[in-house]
């Protein structure tokens, strides 16, 4: 039986794919969208669209930028010998705020999950390893100390070790299954600074 009007009913079920969202929260949310005024609701359409349109992954270290290249890549004060590997975008942010970090990045863009499925095809190690034919000193992994995280970090150090690129792991000071981006700038750095050599 259909409670509510096909529009209704495609919104609930649209917002529903959403990662978090319920069937219930979903129909929160689209009930309050539809009580919003009309140009705030097209505004919200119009950033989405915006976002998703003009956002794409860096050519260099796959992080989302507005740019073919983003501004850390491009710009030639960063140290790009010295390739720290996270997991996401907002991983790179928590380090970028401790504005100790000179060296690049590489956003793997997610992590290796067995559980979930997600091998070590469908994150980005294969643009990693082909930023490694270059010029680079030391490869630090920095993914979350996740199962998932290990694992990766595991993985990648199997990857990188032949080439004679001197990989590191961040220490063990970030709490356990703990996201980078909760973490303090102040356990960040020690993190970073106290990292051992794979
Ligand atoms: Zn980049």
């Amino acid at each position: 039986m259909e409670y509510y009007s096909s529009h209704i009913n495609s919104l609930i079920e649209e917002l529903g794919r959403l990662p978090g969202i319920g069937p219930k929260s979903a129909q929160r949310l689209a009930f309050h969208i539809l009580n919003m005024p009309q140009d705030q609701v097209h505004r919200l359409a119009d950033v989405l669209r915006d976002a998703r349109d003009n956002v794409r992954y860096c050519s260099s270290c796959c992080t989302l930028t507005d740019q073919e290249i983003c501004p850390i890549c491009a710009n030639p004060n960063r140290n790009h010998r010295q390739i720290m590997v996270v997991e996401n975008a907002r991983d790179l942010a928590a380090y970028e705020k401790t504005q100790k970090y000179e060296g690049v990045y590489h956003v793997l863009q997610g992590a290796i999950s067995p559980m979930l499925g997600i091998g070590p095809d469908e994150i980005r190690l294969k643009e990693l390893m082909r930023r490694l034919e270059g010029d680079v000193d030391e490869v630090i992994i920095a993914t979350n100390s996740s199962l998932e995280g290990e694992t990766t970090a595991m993985y990648i150090s199997k990857l990188v070790k032949p080439t004679g690129i001197r990989v590191s792991r961040i220490a063990s000071g970030v709490p356990v299954g703990g996201d980078l981006e909760y973490i303090d700038e102040v356990t960040l750095l020690r993190a970073l600074e106290g990292r051992v050599d794979l």
